[in-house]
């Protein structure tokens, strides 16, 4: 069985020498006593629960699967008791108002522990995780009965949220969904439609799930202006005419999915039968509040694509140390591979270049995807303690901005992590007893829901670059050159400055020239756009491992009791210039070749 220790110093470092935490929380409104160290004891909690509760039931609920019998569902062995532990140590309250029962840190630190919660389990986390969205959806835009009635519930973790969109004919275009919403008498209305994939649809974790459905009014125009979103509970949540709170609501499990990963997580179709819904937010507002929700979903996908591809990286650096086979080139000092060669000659295999590739870009990217997030989720700190200021406005821009590539970048990293996870294991990354070839299934789910990559990366292009006429994204340019230019002055780092600098200049010229592109030839930026989120992921990641390695110079010469920590930090930054970013010139040429060879083919030709 795969083992897992929660990575706290990585966090520690990221936040105390990388993003100068201790500058961060001071100056934001209610957020003054979330310190460094309160938030390194939560993080500590965490990592115990995960390790100790999540681990143990990740592989044995992936070989059993949900059960589906005579219209119930019941997750594995050990996933409702997990539940209980996690929602009694208050684990759901975290990021959640004082004011509906919450605990009212900063909501990087509900990010931080849902990346260990993905380590331990990804079909877990999935449970609560989609509550936070539900909760912030009604927080955002229901009522104030609403409020009273599902808040309290959602907060202390009794009741779960779900998000339904997707119907059969009607996935990536919502303007097709049919699901249909009839006002009644008392003030609610019936919902009747048939909602497929959807997540925690149905489980035996807690007595109610409190879904938040898209459906269209009688009278609503078509397309997606004229969505509405209503909250509709498994159980009624209030006494009506005729049924008492507790009733059943007509909304009944049709089945749940076979899965390919995430074989412990409920995926159900949900047929509602005139069930009772509320309406939240504006009759056909309805995108816009299901957009709270799907935001924070995707920054939640980026999260989980971090703690699966850690735990694959944990356990694959493990394997390495341990294995041998083979005898290694003995070219680098640095390696002191001698040292470690066995009694039968033969070397362990970290000590092969190519394993040393591959666990290099497990390295690079599994820490460079937590950077990434963690900034996010820094920004939505910022974005919640300074809600209409210039600032939260600033941070809002950017995380529009910025969240296609978050989930987009940060789930095929996923894959590329787990999937030399299985390689570092030769043979036995594929035998299910040793979970590699789990964490692969269950990273693959990433690149698909919260919107397909392909989605995100069209949004990217056709919208979030010409945010405010370009403004958004050139003040975030200006920042990634800020941190270039403070690399480029530290000798031992110019090197990597001026790789990243390249890059820079090539994500500015493909930008100018799809942007260019956008009035005449939609079809070449629609053919451009994958491999431009790639470019801008990569620039991206340079600037927070220039970042890293500026904290790492600075660390070493600090704190020389942590000398591996920061060596081993410079390293993978060389690494990261000399070997990864270089795809973003292939990226940019793919790009900026347009959609031609993408169109030739007519479709018989295929
Ligand atoms: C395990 C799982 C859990 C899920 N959880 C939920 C949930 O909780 N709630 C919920 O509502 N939904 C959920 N979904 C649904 C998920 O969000 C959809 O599957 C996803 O949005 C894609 O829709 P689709 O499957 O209909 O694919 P399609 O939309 O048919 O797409 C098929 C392919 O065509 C591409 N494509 C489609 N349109 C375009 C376009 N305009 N331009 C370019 N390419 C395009 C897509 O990128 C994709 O590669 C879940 C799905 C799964 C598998």
């Amino acid at each position: 069985m795969p083992g897992y220790d929660a990575p706290i110093r990585e966090i520690r470092f990221l936040l105390e020498d990388v993003f100068g935490y201790d500058q961060h929380t001071p100056n934001l409104p209610g957020f003054e006593e979330a310190t460094l160290d309160v938030v390194m004891a939560v993080l500590d909690g965490a990592a115990e629960f995960v390790k100790d509760v999540l681990v143990p039931i990740n592989l044995p609920g992936d070989r059993e699967g949900c059960h589906f019998d005579q219209g119930a569902v019941t997750t594995p062995k050990g996933y409702k008791e997990a539940y209980e532990l996690y929602r009694q140590n208050g684990w759901p309250a975290l990021a959640a108002s004082p004011d509906w029962g919450g605990q009212g840190l900063p909501p990087s630190v509900a990010l931080m522990v849902r990346e260990f919660v993905a380590s331990g389990s990804m079909s877990f986390g999935m449970y609560p995780g989609l509550s936070q969205g539900a909760y912030r959806a009604i927080l955002a835009h229901g009522n104030d009965e609403l409020k009273q009635i599902y808040l309290p519930k959602l907060v202390d973790g009794s009741w779960m949220g779900t998000m339904c969109l997707t119907e059969p004919d009607s996935g990536s275009d919502l303007s097709r969904l049919r699901t249909r919403a009839e006002p009644d008498a008392d003030g609610s209305y019936r919902i009747t439609g048939t909602k497929i994939f959807i997540s925690s649809g149905d489980h035996d974790l807690t007595d109610n799930i409190v879904h938040l459905v898209l459906a269209r009014l009688p009278d609503a125009p078509a397309g997606t202006r004229g969505l509405s979103l209503f909250v509709v509970p498994k159980r009624l949540a209030q006494d009506l005419p005729g049924a008492l709170a507790g009733a059943p609501n007509n909304v009944n499990t049709g089945s749940i999915e076979h899965k390919m990963g995430i074989r412990a997580q409920a995926t159900a179709v949900l047929n509602f039968d005139g069930a009772r819904g509320w309406l939240i937010g504006k009759p056909h507002g309805g995108l816009r509040a299901m957009f709270t929700m799907m935001n924070s979903s995707r920054v939640g996908v980026a999260v989980q694509s971090a703690g699966v591809a850690e735990i694959s990286y944990q356990n694959a650096l493990a394997y390495a140390k341990e294995r041998r086979q083979g005898v290694a080139p003995k070219v680098s000092k640095a390696t002191d591979s001698t040292a470690r060669t066995g009694n039968d000659g033969r070397d362990l295999i970290i000590d092969h270049p190519d394993v040393r590739r591959s666990l290099l870009t497990m390295k690079a990217l599994t820490e460079g995807m937590r950077a990434f997030y963690l900034d996010m989720a820094l920004l939505l700190d910022v974005r919640a303690a300074r809600a209409n200021s210039p600032e939260g406005e600033a941070a809002e821009n950017r995380l529009a901005l910025l969240t296609p590539v978050l989930k987009s970048f940060l789930s095929d990293c996923a894959l590329k992590v787990t999937e030399l996870g299985i390689q570092i294991h030769g043979g036995y990354g594929y035998i299910h007893e040793n979970g590699m070839e789990q964490f692969y299934r269950d990273a693959r789910i990433v690149p698909l829901y919260e919107g397909t990559n392909g989605i995100q990366a069209l949004d990217l292009v056709l919208r979030k670059i010409g945010l405010d006429d370009g403004r958004v994204f050139e003040s975030w340019l200006a920042s990634v050159e800020a941190c270039t230019e403070h690399a480029a002055s530290i000798a031992s780092l110019a090197s990597m400055a001026a790789a990243e600098r390249l890059a820079v200049a090539k994500l500015r010229d493909a930008t100018a020239r799809l942007r260019a592109w956008q009035a005449a030839s939609e079809w070449h930026v629609a053919g451009a756009a994958t491999d431009y989120l790639q470019l801008f992921g990569l620039v991206t990641l340079g600037a927070l491992w220039l970042r890293m390695a500026c904290a790492a110079h600075a660390g070493r010469e600090r704190n020389p009791q942590l000398a591996s920590f920061f060596s081993g930090k410079l390293g993978t930054a060389k690494f990261f210039f000399e070997r990864l970013l270089p795809a973003s010139e292939t990226h940019f040429d793919a790009a900026m070749s347009g959609a031609d060879a993408l169109m030739t083919l007519r479709a018989d030709e295929f």
